[in-house]
């Protein structure tokens, strides 16, 4: 399967955090890290307080369930050092599965597309630079969806 993972951080060298956490995912037997989009920095999320952060979008090709692969993604949170406070507050690394395959899920732990990235320009913008062709299910080609975002909240670092 193909799916798109996003990554941000905003604290202790969050560049760094970003890298680890690529490492990680790519040394996961089931996992191959196929593309990484270019670090792109913006401000946190609704004027919430805090240092800026550094995003990415990676590509993989797995033969995870996206479950597991949720599951392999908040392990490395948590080896990460990754302290859950307030929603949407600063963190060393945040990993979200944007999209799996063309599947749509719906379950407790997991919405697959994330229903927020559309909205997001940290999200769409490399994605975007890795693959132009996506199709977010139900949603429409990204080709398309990019227009919606504003793409001076990003900048490419
Ligand atoms: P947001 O989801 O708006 O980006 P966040 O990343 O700060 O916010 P977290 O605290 O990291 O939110 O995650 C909360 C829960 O979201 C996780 O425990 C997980 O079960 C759930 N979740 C639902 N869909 C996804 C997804 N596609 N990828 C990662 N986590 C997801
Ligand atoms: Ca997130
Ligand atoms: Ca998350």
């Amino acid at each position: 399967m193909l799916a798109y993972i996003g990554l941000g951080s905003n604290l202790k060298d969050p560049k760094l955090q970003i890298e680890t956490a690529l490492k990680a995912l790519n040394e996961v037997d089931r996992i191959l890290v196929i593309k990484i989009s270019s670090f792109y920095e913006s401000k946190p999320l609704l004027d919430m307080s805090g240092p800026n952060y550094i995003n990415a979008v990676c590509k993989v090709d797995t033969s995870l369930s996206a479950s597991d692969l949720l599951d392999v993604c908040q392990q490395i949170e948590d080896n990460q050092k990754r302290i859950r406070e307030v929603k949407w507050g600063s963190r060393t690394i945040d990993l979200d599965i944007l999209l799996y395959d063309q599947q749509i899920i719906s379950s407790d732990r997991l919405s697959i597309p994330h229903p927020e990235m559309i909205d997001r320009a940290f999200v769409m913008v490399p994605l975007y630079e890795i693959d132009k062709e996506i199709n977010v299910p139900l949603l429409g080609s990204v080709e398309k969806l990019i227009d919606r975002v504003n793409k001076l909240d990003v900048k490419k670092i």
